[in-house]
């Protein structure tokens, strides 16, 4: 299993450049297994058994398997990840000629490590925005093939580089597309235009707008002498969007099991389909009976929110509480924080070590150096939108934020085994 596993997420990996295509990835394969689209603008008719999804802004999903059993008196079991990665996103009006040289202008998206973006082969795509025959329509492109770079500035022009450089994200990130003498103006849209037609036969007459990021065409791999490692990009957080799906796509019972994957974690969740937003509030409203049997279900339920964690380095060891450094390979982490940047109290994390114990999963926990600050998550948030009881737990893993991370080829058979245990409970506490 834990092969395929590896191989699924690799393919996931790969046909989910931008958190629309992770969103598009999710439906292709949620519409393989019978659930069916729920449209936001349209009366719902749902029956319980039944199997569904819907989607916002096209970055963010939100599947439900309905349960047989009233969640008024069983809960829900909710699992909880993000579709978004920090990237290089094109500006508005990106074309830079300079030198000879044909870049486009980017603004970073999240907190990006900027480093690791230098010298890769890398691609576009995202969503495109267009008028045809009077309409206004929406496409996602994806180029694929590598069409720019970020050249590194020699050592011999730099010498510091070693020691501390301080990257201008206005001067030194613009991508290199293209060697060009000047004699014709570029312009973006028109290449937009092209790879509509190409890869969508779309005969636009304009392209009106775009959110379209960089990213890097390496496919993710299995690495390692002993094949202990994953690496690839955007692993935060689509490696736990993947383990979240195939452990709602096993899942065997009679409970309902929601999957909720949001955009704009990264930027801090405030939006209209983040998390931070009313997008599981108001779909849960339609699915849920009204007033007090509609506090009853959420208060019976339990939220599991699945990102990233942080393995504990060899050659960064300090980095970590000497008692609390989670490695990689030896299953998901439970992630505490009594200032709530992370949501787990001892109940939600009692419960979700009682599973890894039946399900013979492995478990670690994880809190900060009591001199740094930490990170957070979705996990408060939806606990704070929602009053859901919440545990936050993640997969642990290196270069979080980098262009490729790294994670335990072995940690994503464990996600998705104790996720599934979840799913499948008779009770929760
Ligand atoms: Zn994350």
């Amino acid at each position: 299993m834990r092969d395929t596993l590896n191989l699924g997420l690799i393919d996931f990996l790969k046909a989910s450049p931008t958190p629309f295509h992770a969103t598009a990835s999710l439906v292709q394969r949620l519409e393989a297994a019978g659930y069916q689209r729920l449209d936001e603008r349209e009366r719902w008719s749902t029956t319980p058994g039944g199997r569904y999804y819907l989607t916002r802004n096209d970055s963010s999903l939100i599947a439900i398997r309905l349960g047989k059993e009233s969640p008024v008196t069983q809960g829900l079991r909710l699992v909880g990840a993000h579709t978004d990665s920090p990237c290089l996103r094109v500006k508005p009006q990106p074309e830079l000629q300079r030198q000879g040289f044909l870049q486009l202008g980017v603004e970073v998206y999240g907190g990006a490590l900027l480093a690791p973006w230098f010298d890769r082969d890398l691609s576009i795509a995202g969503r495109v925005t267009f008028r045809q025959d009077g309409r206004v329509a929406s496409q996602l492109v994806d180029f694929q093939v590598p069409i720019a770079i970020i050249p590194n500035l020699a050592i011999h022009l730099n010498r510091a580089a070693n020691e501390g450089w301080a990257i201008n994200a206005q001067n030194e990130l613009p991508p290199i597309l293209a060697q060009v003498d000047g004699s014709e103006r570029f312009d973006f849209r028109a290449l937009l235009t092209e790879q509509l037609a190409k890869e969508h036969g779309v005969n636009a007459d304009v392209v009106l707008d775009y959110e379209l990021s960089f990213y890097d065409t390496q496919p993710a791999a299995v690495i390692g002498l002993n094949g202990d490692f994953i690496a690839g990009a955007r692993l935060d957080n689509l490696l736990s969007c993947f383990a979240g799906l195939q452990a709602l796509l096993r899942a065997e019972g009679d409970e309902t099991c929601v999957l909720v994957c949001t955009d704009h974690e990264e930027v801090g969740s405030s939006s209209a389909c983040g998390a931070d937003g009313p997008l599981l509030e108001q779909t849960l409203q339609r699915l849920l009976p009204e007033g007090d049997d509609y506090v009853r279900a959420i208060q019976r339920s339990l939220l599991i929110s699945a990102d990233n964690a942080h393995g504990v380095h060899p050659n960064y060891a300090d980095k970590h509480d000497g008692n609390h450094g989670p490695k990689l390979n030896a299953g998901p982490v439970i992630k505490v924080n009594s200032n709530q940047r992370y949501a787990t109290n001892s109940e939600t994390g009692g419960f979700f070590r009682h599973l890894c114990l039946a399900e013979e999963v492995p478990v670690q926990s994880f809190v900060v150096r009591s001199d740094m600050g930490c990170g957070s998550t979705i996990g408060p948030i939806t606990a704070s939108r929602l009053g859901v009881r919440t545990v936050d737990i993640g997969v642990p893993t290196f270069a979080m934020h980098s262009i490729r991370e790294l994670a335990g080829s072995h940690d994503l058979a464990h996600l998705v085994k104790v996720l599934g245990a979840f799913y499948a409970a008779r009770a929760l506490p």
